[in-house]
């Protein structure tokens, strides 16, 4: 072979060299493309399950693997949590350790690694193990881990740029699926949030489209959202709303940050409301305005609440005026029938007889004007308390003895704890509620008994009870026997006397020492009422 033929061997071997190059640089390249466009599938999945699978599935068409861990950044720490696993068998899970210095190093530098798996003699089919770190824009999403059954010197250039192109689009997708994710609960949550405000809410844009609305505003204006939306408010709104709305705006839009307005409104032909309409402004980020907001609530009942109210305090009142107006004339009375009783035996037996039943009423009308006049004091808070610190057993001795040995068909058991701590109480206010509820023990077991009057310490607090075996208290009366005036079946029927301010009374006087009372009652077998003071020095009592 002379030196030409030589040359144009040498020249077609380099060509050969060259076509299975390109065929080679041809073939990376095809794989590239396929590759950026399974990629490009990322950004449209919307749930974490779903992006997962994709992922490894990506991930198998690029290298060989025989098991992978997806793993995410715990919130608010270092740390990682498994999310997702493809081909980890149970028993082989256990051989698999993660060392998570590797994980850190690979997300802190941004780096894809390969590293060869020391205890090889196990598992034949994870000699190597590649980390690819997941980071996002803004911060480490997680990492992918991949055991394969090749030593890691065996990864080549390609497969592991292409791994760390993965590394890159990956990441970036999975940071705008979690914002996406977050996003939508966001959404949820205020949409939520609009929807159960008890009052009506409709946006309008400046063009004076409907923006948004909910439902309450559907119900009130009497329109269908899905037909609403986007649509001018004027083509939507009863016009005397509407005439309201547009005013509205203009003086919100002229600059009054948030405007007020009450409108009559009739729902239907039989339901008029005064709506109380507030309007502010809808600015974007930049503070350009972007729409006007209103929400719109029903003021009828507010102002019958409000109404009741007036009335009530005007009927307390006049109770009291009243009460205050009667004490003057019946002092005058139970003077006068004092004198007369002072001499009896000057008095005939009739006469006797009528100036007992005027002292005896008298006495009662007394007791309930002191009653009404104490329950007005205690409500309006004028009461003054004055409190010192006093052993409640010497109180509750003397007022048990007083009421229940003054009945002669009634027994007194006192079970009162030695060494008792002293309470810090206003003496004579807790004599009148013991006075009310031992006096109601002998009243409402008119056929007599034993009442047994208790005094014990109960965790931090000293538990006064008082138990009859009276009438006892139906199960439904047990909460409202506390209200003004209220008085039991069980109690008129057998013709009781009673005001049913005395129970009220009892209850304001434990709220003003920060006590508690509690009943435990049974029909016709009797009732026990327990007051708990607490014994406890709070910080202002003890300077
Ligand atoms: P009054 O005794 O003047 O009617 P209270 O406010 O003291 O008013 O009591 C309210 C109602 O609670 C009583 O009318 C009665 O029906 C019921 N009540 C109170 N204490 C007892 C009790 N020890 N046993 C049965 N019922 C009671």
């Amino acid at each position: 072979m002379n030196s030409t033929q030589g040359y144009l061997l040498d020249i077609q071997e380099k060509f050969e060299h060259l076509k299975v190059e390109q065929t080679r640089i041809f073939e990376m390249f095809e794989e590239l493309a396929s590759f950026q466009i399974r990629l490009a599938e990322f950004s449209g999945l919307s749930n974490h399950e779903d992006l997962y699978m994709k992922l490894l599935d990506v991930l198998s068409s690029t290298v060989e693997f025989s098991f992978a861990q997806i793993l995410r950044r715990s919130e608010g720490t270092d740390g990682f949590e498994l999310v997702h696993e493809k081909g980890v068998p149970g028993a082989m899970r256990e051989l698999l350790t993660l060392d998570e210095n590797l994980l850190q190093w690979a997300v802190a530098n941004e780096q894809v690694s390969i590293y060869p798996v020391e205890d090889e003699g196990v598992l034949t089919c994870a000699q190597s193990m590649i980390v690819i770190p997941l980071v996002g824009r803004r911060e480490v999403v997680g990492a992918t881990v991949l055991w394969t059954p090749f030593p890691s010197e065996e990864l080549n250039q390609h497969v592991f740029q292409m791994l760390s192109i993965f590394s890159k689009e990956v990441s970036g997708s999975m940071e705008n699926l979690d914002l996406y994710l977050r996003t939508q609960s966001l959404t949820y949550l205020l949409d939520n949030t609009i929807e159960s405000v008890p009052h009506a809410i409709i946006v309008f844009g400046l063009n004076d489209r409907i923006i948004a609305c909910n439902k309450n505003a559907e119900f009130l204006f009497g329109f269908k959202r899905f037909f609403a939306l986007e649509e001018r408010y004027q083509d939507v709104l009863p016009k005397d709303v509407s005439h309201t709305f547009s005013a509205l705006i203009l003086s919100t839009l002229e600059g009054r940050c948030e405007i007020d307005q009450e409108m009559d409104y009739a729902i239907d032909a039989r339901t008029r409301l005064t709506l109380g309409i507030s309007s502010s402004l809808l600015s974007d980020k930049h503070g350009t305005p972007q729409g006007v907001l209103f929400i719109c609530r029903d003021m009828s009942l507010s102002r019958e609440v409000e109404k009741l109210r007036d009335l009530d305090s005007m009927k307390t009142e006049f109770i009291h005026t009243v009460s205050h107006e009667l004490k003057t004339p019946l002092t005058a009375i139970m003077s006068g029938t004092d004198i007369l009783l002072n001499d009896k035996e000057n008095l005939s037996p009739d006469h006797k007889e009528i100036v007992g039943i005027i002292d005896d009423a008298s006495h009662r009308l007394q007791a309930l004007l002191t009653d009404i006049l104490d329950m007005s004091r205690l409500e309006d808070g004028s009461i003054e308390v004055e409190r010192e610190w006093r052993s409640v057993e010497d109180l509750v001795t003397s007022e048990a003895n007083m009421l229940v040995n003054a009945s002669p068909t009634h027994t007194l058991k006192l079970e009162v704890d030695e060494d008792l701590p002293k309470v810090f109480v206003d003496a004579p206010k807790i004599r009148q509620l013991l006075e009310n509820i031992i006096g109601n023990a002998v009243k409402y077991s008119p056929k007599g008994g034993t009442i047994t009057v208790a005094v014990q310490p109960d965790d931090d607090h000293l538990a006064v009870s008082v138990t009859d075996q009276g009438v006892g208290i139906p199960e439904a009366d047990i909460d409202l026997i506390w209200d003004k005036f209220y008085r039991t079946e069980l109690a008129t029927n057998q013709q009781i006397e009673g005001t049913g301010l005395g129970l009220s009374i009892v209850k304001h006087i434990v709220d003003l020492h920060d006590g508690e009372v509690r009943i435990a009652s049974q029909e016709n077998a009797g009732s026990t009422f327990t007051i708990r003071l607490p014994v406890k020095r709070s910080s202002q009592e003890e300077t």
